[in-house]
């Protein structure tokens, strides 16, 4: 049974060691293999590869993948690879296009997209629509037309009332 300060321990242990932020490719999981006999001793086994104790330091075709960081051998005719695996390889260059795309971004803006509510002068005196269509796509959600049953409606208390918004009618004294 262990306790829960040893099972800290372990677990920091474990972190600080083997985990490297990312997983194993598939040709550092190929090369770990062949050091590993049983399942036991996998661990210690992997932290002495990490630390380079365990593999021919004189092999120039055993290196760290540029991807997930851990060990591997390069068996390619030139021996010109930098990654593991072919995952690791494309997400080494997916990583590698994200940053270029960022500085070019950064070099280079984007010109922002234009949209309609660009056409809507708001900072003047007397704001403005610059064109008519921007004007009626966005004014319609804030200035709902009238039916015209209302329209009728307002039409005939103006007839009744005169202008405005007065309900009774002008009074004009006659002198
Ligand atoms: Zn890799």
């Amino acid at each position: 049974m262990q306790t829960v300060e040893e099972r800290k321990e372990i677990t920091e242990y474990w972190e600080s060691s083997i985990d490297l932020g990312r997983e194993p490719g598939e040709g550092a999981i190929q090369f770990a293999k062949q050091f590993i006999q049983s399942q036991a001793d996998a661990i210690p086994i992997l932290q002495r590869l990490l630390d380079g104790e365990i593999h021919d330091a004189t092999d120039n075709r055993i290196k760290r993948c540029a991807y997930c960081q851990y060990y591997w051998r390069d068996d390619s005719l030139r021996n010109t690879k930098k990654t593991c695996c072919d995952d690791c390889h494309t997400a080494k260059k997916s990583i590698q296009k994200r940053q270029q795309r960022e500085r070019q971004d950064l070099i280079n803006p984007k010109p922002r997209k234009r949209k309609l509510i660009d056409d809507y002068i708001w900072w003047l005196e007397y704001p403005l629509w610059l064109d008519e269509y921007s004007m009626l796509k966005i004014g319609w959600k804030f200035e709902v037309p009238h039916t015209m049953k209302t329209i009728n409606s307002i039409e005939a208390k103006n007839h009744i009332y005169g202008d405005g918004n007065r309900k009774t009618s002008i009074k004009k004294a006659e002198y």
